[in-house]
């Protein structure tokens, strides 16, 4: 008696049940292995995930901005958190570029316009009261590098918030 030829979906149908039941058998090893290849080709699945991120943000423009302020609406003290540990990671290293701002802008501040006090204390640490400011802040995406700081009084950075936005030093490159 000849086989009864199968149609293509009931194989197809078939091979789906089968392959079910073996993953149901085998689901440590599944999981293992799927965390195995996770881990070797992290990179290249960071990348994928990046560029699917990336291209859905720009055909839903305008869902994901909205989508974003609700979220900020409902989660302001969440977000202030996580801006004030953002700030605290990017730490005060940006501070060691005091001396060549301190020299770009000719000890001058930048916000007031007057004479900063000395670079230097006597026991040569860097004047606490002059002040490393972000031109753009942190929290906004700004840099740690020098062409995204200035240096400040103390007292002017923490009152500027003048009418005409500010300006750092012009940097040469
Ligand atoms: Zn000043």
């Amino acid at each position: 008696m000849p086989r009864q030829r199968l149609s293509e979906a009931e194989l197809k149908r078939r091979r789906a049940e089968r392959w079910q039941r073996w993953a149901s058998k085998n689901r440590e090893h599944l999981r293992d292995r799927a965390r195995r290849r996770y881990a070797e080709n992290l990179e290249r699945e960071r990348e994928r995930r990046r560029t699917y991120m990336r291209t859905y943000r720009q055909r839903n423009a305008r869902t994901v901005l909205e989508s974003n302020r609700r979220y900020r609406a409902a989660n302001r003290d969440k977000i202030r958190r996580l801006n004030r540990e953002r700030r605290r990671r990017a730490g005060t290293g940006y501070r060691k570029h005091l001396p060549e701002l301190y020299a770009a802008q000719n000890g001058i501040c930048t916000e007031c316009g007057c004479r900063l006090p000395p670079l230097r204390l006597k026991d040569d640490r860097l004047n606490p009261a002059i002040h490393v400011d972000h031109i753009v802040p942190v929290v906004l995406g700004g840099s740690n590098e020098p062409q995204n700081l200035q240096a400040l009084h103390g007292p002017c950075n923490s009152s500027k918030r003048s009418a005409a936005p500010r300006q750092g030093v012009i940097w040469a490159g």
